[in-house]
Formats: C-alpha cells, structure tokens, sequence
C-alpha cells in the first residue's frame, strides 16, 4: 500500500527533543499546560478533549512474552503508573485505549493481536515494547513476525530487552505528550495497517 507524504511529528508541535536537552527549558507545549487550569475556559473544546484523553489512558490486559512481566510491573507500588492516570489495565478491548504489545509476536498470533486492536474503539494507541515487537529482536526466524508495525499501526515505540518499568513509563509519558499536543493516532497518520 502505497504511504503518503507524512508531516514531522514536531509539525503538530511535538517537542520531545528537549527531554534529551532539558537545558532548554520547558517547550511551548508544557508551558501551554502549565497554565491550563486557569485557562480552560478560554481553551478550546479539542485541546480540553485531549487533556482528558492523555491523562486517562487504559490499557488493555494483554501481554506476550517476558517483556509482559515488565510491563505488570509498571502498576506495582515501586513504579505506579497511577501518578499518570493509567493503571486500569482493562481485560476487555472495547474498554481500553491502549495495546502495549509487550514481547515477540509469532506468526500465530498475529491475527488474534489485530483483532483485539480492531475490537479496541477509536481513539487508540499502541506501543511496541521491547526489541522483539519492534523488529522481531534475535529471533530471526520463520516463527516470529519482524516488526508489529506490520499488522498494527505503531505510535511508540520503547526500546530495550526487556525494557525497564521507567523505559515503559517513560513511552507512555510520550504518548501523553503526543496527545495532548494533538497529534492524530498512528492509524491516521501513517494511513497504514490501519
Ligand atoms: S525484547 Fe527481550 S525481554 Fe522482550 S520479549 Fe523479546 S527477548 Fe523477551
């Protein structure tokens, strides 16, 4: 399927950049956000949407390999994903906004994996958590899909093997700043898998 010419994500006015260059100071974005409760009035009706949108994301109870463990963890006292408004992993897909595909994706599972996604109701997310779902990892082989950006389209992806409790976090911390910035979902942007 041929993918049309995509905007930069800093076009909808990302600035994630200066999580790496905090010298800089806060971006336009969190100053906007900073001063959003005294300003919700004059605000419009989408950016007030999106605050709530990004500051509820569900996700949805669903784990594949050891990356899975990592990603429970993420709702323990130690790590408490509440402090961001997203420790209700829920066990049905028509309640989440959320798929955390967390570890490698085999062949047999990748039908199922799309139809929990296409279960999920619009607007919905994904992360691809860890090496394996991202690109298959070390398992080069005719079992394992090399990427789940194949079969679902991807908004972030965490790198590592397996990644950190603060890796994860920190993904859905960015997915958080996307949608409040107001960038679409992944399936409209890349108008791909979608
Ligand atoms: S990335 Fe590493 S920890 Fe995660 S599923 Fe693959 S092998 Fe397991």
């Amino acid at each position: 399927m041929a993918v049309e010419e995509r905007g930069r994500l800093a076009d909808y006015g990302l600035s994630s950049e200066r999580v790496l260059m905090q010298q800089k100071g806060p971006g336009v974005f969190e100053q906007e956000l900073g001063d959003l409760e005294e300003r919700l009035m004059l605000t419009t009706v989408e950016r007030a949407i999106a605050w709530a949108q990004g500051s509820s994301i569900w996700p949805d109870t669903f784990g594949l390999a050891c990356c899975a463990i990592e990603m429970m963890t993420i709702v323990s006292a130690r790590y408490d994903i509440a402090r961001f408004g997203s420790e209700v992993f829920r066990a049905s897909p028509r309640q989440a906004d959320l798929l955390i595909v967390s570890g490698r994706v085999s062949h047999k599972m990748a039908k199922p994996l799309r139809q929990i996604y296409d279960q999920m109701l619009e607007p919905k997310w994904v992360i691809a958590m860890g090496a394996c779902s991202s690109s298959g990892g070390m398992f080069n082989n005719y079992a394992i899909l090399q990427g789940v950006d194949r079969i679902v389209p991807v908004d972030v992806h965490v790198p590592g093997c397996p990644p950190r409790p603060e890796a994860l976090i920190e993904g859905i911390n960015r997915l958080q700043e996307k949608i409040k910035a107001g960038v679409p979902p992944a399936y409209e942007i890349r108008k791909v898998a979608s």
